[in-house]
């Protein structure tokens, strides 16, 4: 059975909390106002530390160090390969500090800790090094005009960029985004989630001791309404970067057209369909359909929350979604044995049961799960439903509710899978490669999985269709992102050519 073992949550040892300010032009301050905010331990709903709350006035400062640092300082003019070092570098002190980074994730975010140590902050240092890899190989193209002239481009760092991160991914999301804008030679301004900033502020002491300059990289922690609003409609922010809602992701884009016409890059939601064909091994295929819905407690942005499966396996492979519901472990994420813990926050936690609520009312029929766990803290049981055209199927849950549906043919798989606003990720199940081409071809979204699900790796690009968003993340398409380019041209006189 799921069970809840978040009784247990005191036996696991929180790290000692060190960072809890704003970090500016390489200094920790308090905020102008003097405000705070609290981050709270979703295992319990206690509040773990207060973190100074930034407001229009700080992300004004802040944007001044980077502008400072980006118009005199030396990273962007540094030779690719100086700033490559120090990159390392920061990547190295990553690393040895992985226990209690992992630990301080998991204590903000509720992420099983074992993802932490294996994954998350891993990929921190693997992001550092792989832009790093490339920071001394951005070139221009030479270009023999028409007659008369020749030219050729230059790739410039944007200029301050500012990120705006959501508290799914806390510290994926940071690396996903500083790391290219790094390696470009750009500075910027980071916005954590005002759930989960405890990680960034000490990459923020990283960055520092590795000797990445005062100013290139500033944290402001605070609030959407308020810090954020402020950065997407800075006069003197460069660029924006955000990743979160699709709702947020439009008043980003108003802001910045209203403002300076900063280019935004906008990773989204999703609603992400995965189809499971009849010629597959069920055990297999239902372990990547129930880890792609499940994995970080739903709250994951691709997760397969639309599971449609061909309909010679239909019943077989919904008892085997329910035989791995029943024996998945829900708990406190500090123990190694828990595959989920809690959601991220009470506002989370009330969002996804209300979920829950409106499917059974609407009549969508429940096959697991489906209440909180626990007295404390923001814990759910994994719940599955089958049903059709229901709003549970429709609108992005973001915690552990997945909808499974039956289909009969292709065409109609690829219909129903493309019928939505968003179009971030898909999956396809099958041994037949003709069927996994055609589909991979038909779906409008940006990262097609075939015999696997959420498989991500730092040199494939990654982005939405649709509602989903523009721009990508990862991948060396991530670099030009934080790239303008100029040309130059020159006319050669006398040439015949
Ligand atoms: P959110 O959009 O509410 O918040 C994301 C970030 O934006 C936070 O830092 C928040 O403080 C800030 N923000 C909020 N209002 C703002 C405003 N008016 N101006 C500027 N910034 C503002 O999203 P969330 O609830 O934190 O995250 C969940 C959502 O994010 C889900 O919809 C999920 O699909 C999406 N998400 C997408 C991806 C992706 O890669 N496409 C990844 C993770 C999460």
């Amino acid at each position: 059975m799921a069970s809840n073992c978040n009784g247990n949550s005191h036996h696991f040892k929180i790290p000692e909390i060190k960072f809890t300010k704003l970090f500016i032009d390489g200094e920790f301050v308090d905020s102008v106002s003097g405000k705070t905010l609290e981050t709270i331990d979703p295992r319990t709903g206690e509040v773990i530390t207060r973190v100074a709350a930034g407001d229009k006035e700080d992300v004004d400062l802040a944007v001044k160090a980077a502008r400072q640092a980006f118009d005199h300082g030396p990273w962007p003019r540094l030779g690719g390969s100086e700033r490559a070092k120090i990159m390392l570098k920061f990547a190295d002190l990553i690393e040895e500090n992985l226990e209690e980074l992992a630990a301080l994730e998991t204590v903000d975010a509720g992420k099983v800790i074992t993802f932490c140590k294996m994954g998350d902050i891993p990929s921190a240092a693997r992001a550092l090094r792989y832009y790093a890899g490339a920071a001394d190989k951005i070139h221009g193209t030479v270009m023999k005009l028409s007659k008369g002239l020749q030219g050729y481009t230059l790739k410039e760092p944007i200029g301050v960029v500012g990120h705006i991160i959501p508290w799914n991914f806390p510290t994926v999301m940071f690396f996903m985004k500083t790391a290219p804008a790094l390696a470009a030679g750009c500075t910027m301004v980071i916005k954590p989630a005002e759930q989960t900033p405890l990680t960034a502020l000490y990459y923020a002491h990283l960055a520092k001791l590795a000797g990445v300059p005062n100013g290139v990289l500033n944290i402001v922690n605070g609030y959407g309404e308020t810090a954020g609003a402020a950065m997407s409609a800075h006069m003197d922010i460069d660029k924006v970067s955000f990743t979160g809602s699709t709702e947020v992701g439009r008043k980003i884009m108003a802001a910045a057209a209203a403002s300076n016409l900063k280019p935004v890059s906008l990773e989204l939601g999703g609603k992400s369909p995965l189809l499971v064909f009849d010629d597959v091994d069920v055990n297999e295929a239902a372990n990547i359909a129930f880890n792609g819905m499940f994995i970080n407690k739903g709250e994951i942005c691709v997760a397969s929350s639309r599971l449609f499966v061909q309909e010679g396996i239909y019943d077989k492979f919904v008892n085997k979604l329910v035989e791995k519901a029943k024996s998945w472990v829900v708990g406190d994420p500090f123990d190694p044995k828990v595959n989920q813990g809690p959601q991220v926050s009470k506002e989370q936690f009330e969002r996804v049961m209300s979920y829950i609520e409106h499917g059974k009312r609407q009549g969508a029929t429940l096959l697991t799960g489906g209440k909180r766990l626990g007295q404390k803290g923001y814990y759910i049981e994994p719940t599955i439903f089958t049903d059709d055209d229901m709003i549970i199927a429709k609108e992005e849950i973001f915690g552990p509710v997945l909808s499974v549906m039956k289909f009969k043919t292709v065409e109609e798989g690829i219909k129903r899978a493309n019928l939505t606003s968003y179009g971030l990720a898909a999956g396809i199940i099958t041994k037949d490669l003709n069927i996994a081409n055609t589909v991979s071809r038909s779906i409008r979204a940006g990262i097609i999985w075939i015999n696997c699900y959420a498989a991500f790796d730092i040199d494939c690009p990654y982005g939405g269709f649709k509602m989903s968003g523009f721009g990508r993340d990862f991948g060396v398409e991530a670099l030009n992102q934080y790239l303008q380019i100029k040309s130059v041209v020159t006319p050669v006189q006398n040439s015949p050519w």
